[in-house]
């Protein structure tokens, strides 16, 4: 939209209509998944970090559908192949072949690390995680999971089961066989602080520890993501991930890696997060930014375990015709676009701004995150670091109020979360940190 909207015109909804929205949302829509903000948006359009409401206002988005629209909303080479794939063949189920889907695979398997290459296409992260589960069970023999406090891994039964956030968590019941180990969170560790490369074999500890005795000794997976998303983008310390794949590997498990929020180019420099600490996953959860909007979950493992699910298994959209369509141009241009390098040079540059915000505000307790995924977590003071929601829901409206769209995080919505498009510019990085600025110092006053 670059602040004109590329028909020319408005595409304000009238008030009336808007407010028909919003009432039509309260009344026959679950209200358990409630939209962001006091008075929500209703968007209408978006054109690369751009979007506009229903009122015809317009918002940098530097949350981007929960980091999803990875090249910018209607990316022109994605609009274009996808239309013309609707418009050819719509949908086919897994019964049959595309071209389209072989061609994700081939590309997804050119760029995830090590001996990861087989794909099997859903349409969400939940599918990604679940299929990942089943693949790394049906491998070993095994049935128990190990994942992180603080993980976020999806809205059903057996993904929220894996999910340590307790407002993430509907269920009381328990899946048997999921156990939660200790989230490697610097900012809140409890080894030393600051933490450092020693607290590494701490936490690695604890995994073994667990696995020892909360487990059979037999489990089949430790799942982790690289950065902890909705946990608020914590990010382990070096050396974390060569350990924990090392135990869980010593104990004949496999090591899940989720990059639905980390994975291509996000991270800066790499196309995916593990890769930062050189360690080579069995299983690799995407989605997101994988297909900038459209609905896809991947997983990605090496032959011998997709070798090893011998059950039938179906998708009636998984790897569907138009969102592969989508994801071959989103992944046609990260690639030509170079995305994990721009993620490195843009991200850097927010971070300046951020750690500039940091060092002026006392209730910004971190700063923190990689690439084009960085947080701030909002704290009610340095010392006692308690979580403040208000000041984080405070700052979030007052960005809203500034044009800028970011998003929330952490066990108590405490932390104000950003992942833009990363062919976002320098111009338009500038003008989100001043915006931001503006918004910070409302949420200081408030
Ligand atoms: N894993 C991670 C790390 C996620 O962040 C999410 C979604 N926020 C999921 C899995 C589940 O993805 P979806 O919402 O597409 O089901």
């Amino acid at each position: 939209m670059s602040k004109t909207p590329a028909s020319g015109g408005t595409t304000s909804v009238s008030e009336t209509r808007t407010a028909d929205v919003k009432a039509g949302h309260k009344e026959f829509l679950f209200p358990c998944a409630p939209p962001l903000y006091d008075d929500p948006l209703v968007l209408v359009e978006g054109h690369g970090v751009w979007v506009r409401d229903s009122e015809g206002r317009e918002f940098l988005d530097l949350f981007s559908g929960i980091l999803t629209t990875s090249v910018g909303h209607c990316h022109p080479d994605v609009v274009e192949r996808a239309q013309e794939q609707l418009g050819t063949l719509g949908h086919t189920s897994t019964l049959y072949m595309t071209e389209a889907r072989v061609e994700v695979a081939r590309r997804l398997a050119d760029i995830a690390p090590g001996r990861l290459k087989r794909s099997f296409f859903t349409n969400s992260g939940t599918e990604a995680v679940e299929t990942a589960i089943m693949a790394a069970c049906l491998y070993t023999g095994r049935s128990e999971v190990i994942a992180l406090r603080y993980a976020y891994a999806g809205r059903s039964i057996l993904s929220s089961n894996l999910t340590a956030l307790a407002p993430w968590r509907p269920l009381s019941t328990s899946i048997p066989g999921i156990k939660h180990v200790m989230a490697p969170y610097p900012y809140r560790c409890p080894f030393k602080q600051p933490c450092d490369d020693s607290c590494v074999e701490a936490f690695a500890r604890d995994l073994e520890e667990a696995i020892e005795t909360t487990t059979t000794g037999r489990p089949a997976a430790f799942m982790a993501e690289t950065i902890l998303g909705a946990g608020g983008y914590i990010v382990p310390p070096p050396g974390y991930f060569q350990r924990a794949a090392e135990i869980i590997r010593s104990y004949g498990g496999v090591f899940i890696c989720d990059e639905v929020q980390t994975g291509f180019g996000r991270t800066g420099d790499k196309w995916f997060g593990i890769e930062h600490w050189e360690v080579e996953p069995d299983i690799m959860t995407m989605a997101k930014g994988v297909a900038n909007g459209f609905p896809v979950g991947a997983t990605i493992t090496t032959d011998e375990i997709a070798d090893a699910w011998t059950a039938a298994t179906i998708s009636t959209y998984g790897g569907n015709p138009v969102s592969m369509a989508g994801t071959a141009a989103t992944l046609e241009v990260m690639v030509r676009e170079d995305v994990p390098a721009r993620s490195t040079v843009r991200g850097g540059q927010l971070r300046e701004g951020l750690d500039e915000l940091g060092r002026q505000y006392d209730w910004i307790g971190d700063v923190r995150g990689m690439g084009l995924m960085q947080a701030l977590e909002l704290v009610v003071d340095p010392e006692s670091k308690t979580p403040d929601g208000k000041r984080a829901h405070a700052l979030l409206e007052a960005a809203k109020d500034e044009g800028l769209l970011i998003g929330l995080g952490g066990l108590h919505k405490h932390v104000i979360r950003m992942g833009p498009s990363m062919l976002i510019t320098e111009d338009e990085i500038a003008d989100a940190l001043e915006r931001l600025g503006r918004a910070c110092r409302s949420a200081d006053a408030a």
